[in-house]
């Protein structure tokens, strides 16, 4: 293998805000805005890789946008001289270096990822196992609104042609049935709805507002309680599939979740995993559980878009329900690329790496460099 050594890495802040005003989330959280980590690895030979790394806020998942950067400045001077290509031996050197965090490896990994499809002239999703056929479905993002206004907004959706809908509720019981069941009430064939509790429902508010619904509806439920526990006993009562998602963050916790058979599958969230490194083992994990599962992150800009896309693009239609087009979350463009999504639907551009070109005047100088 010819010699290839990370030489410099350079972080930058951008600051991504919320393209519908206030997105609002179960236990009265509102966001405006999402403070965003972009990291760009250049090689000796020159070649540059990007990754991102964007948390919803600091009140979703156990990740912070400044311990992202605090993450990286731990990190990033154990990595100068590494030849980025070796993605494991890379991610081994991050987790002695750093426990946890893995919000903060994610970016240094997505961009060896980039580095890696460059240096080869291949695109990232051929290195993680090959494209299928498939056109990815993209799914909606409604936040937790009045019912009638909630169901508009997915018929707004619909007409741009997404086939998938993530309708956040918020936790009681009787407004969420009115939402559910306004969301769902145009429902047409071949679209899919995943009902998201952010981790707002208690066992009994959950078992409550299952109840008030009529027979029949069709979803999914995800992250309906707020611990390992709830969720586990929420499954054992009920008939409907659920899908865990800010409690499954590791290898560790999706090997627990298939253990006790204790749900259908997951939201798989790079940034949360990681990076595309352990994405590709948790992808794996998944299938051979024969779980269903949505390739996502917790938001971001065009990078984590592309590094979805690519991930996503190598799932097996039977197992895919869908990619989180976080483009669709914000309203400033960090970088260009062929990612264009027609008729709610995406593919992973035939371009190495992952196939964006950054914006240098969005990101601006780096707050940080490492050499
Ligand atoms: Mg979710």
């Amino acid at each position: 293998m010819p010699d290839l050594q990370i030489k410099k890495i350079d972080v930058f802040q951008v600051d991504l805000p919320y393209s519908g005003g206030v997105y609002h989330l179960s236990g009265g959280r509102e966001y405006t805005s999402f403070d965003a980590t972009i990291v760009r690895i250049t090689t000796q030979t020159g070649i540059e890789g990007w990754g991102e790394s964007t948390p919803f806020g600091s009140t979703f998942v156990a990740a912070h946008a400044l311990g992202v950067r605090s993450g990286i400045a731990e990190i990033a001077p154990k990595l100068i001289g590494l030849d980025p290509r070796r993605v494991d031996r890379i991610n081994e050197v991050m987790d002695a270096a750093l426990v946890g965090h893995e919000h903060a490896k994610a970016a240094l990994d997505i961009a060896c990822w980039d580095i890696f499809g460059k240096s080869v002239g291949l695109p990232v999703c051929e290195l993680l196992g090959g494209r299928t056929e498939l056109a990815l479905p993209v799914i909606s993002s409604i936040h937790v609104g009045e019912p009638e206004e909630m169901r508009a907004r997915v018929a707004q959706h619909r007409d741009m042609g997404y086939l998938g809908h993530s309708i956040k509720v918020s936790g009681e019981p009787v407004s969420d049935s009115a939402r559910l069941q306004s969301s769902l009430a145009d429902k047409r064939p071949g679209e899919f709805f995943i009902v998201d509790a952010n981790c707002g429902f208690t066992v009994e508010t959950a078992l409550r507002m299952l109840r008030l619904l009529p027979d029949g509806l069709d979803f999914i439920l995800e992250a309906p309680c707020a611990t390992y526990r709830e969720c586990v006993s929420l499954h054992r009562r009920t008939n409907i599939p659920i899908h865990i998602d800010e409690l499954a963050i590791s290898e560790a916790s999706i090997m627990q979740l298939i253990a006790d058979d204790a749900a259908e599958g997951i939201g798989m969230k790079i940034t949360k995993n990681g990076g595309l490194t352990k994405s590709r083992r948790i992808r794996d994990i998944c299938l051979a559980a024969g779980y269903t599962f949505s390739v996502q992150d917790t938001v971001g800009s065009d990078i984590a878009f592309s590094a979805i896309v690519h991930l996503g693009q190598t799932v097996p239609e039977k197992f895919l329900r869908c990619v989180l087009e976080t483009r669709d979350m914000v309203t400033l463009k960090t970088a260009d690329g062929p990612f264009h999504v027609n008729g709610g639907r995406i593919t992973a551009p035939n371009v190495p790496g992952l196939g964006v070109q950054p914006r240098l005047d969005v990101l601006g100088q780096p707050v940080a460099s490492y050499f």
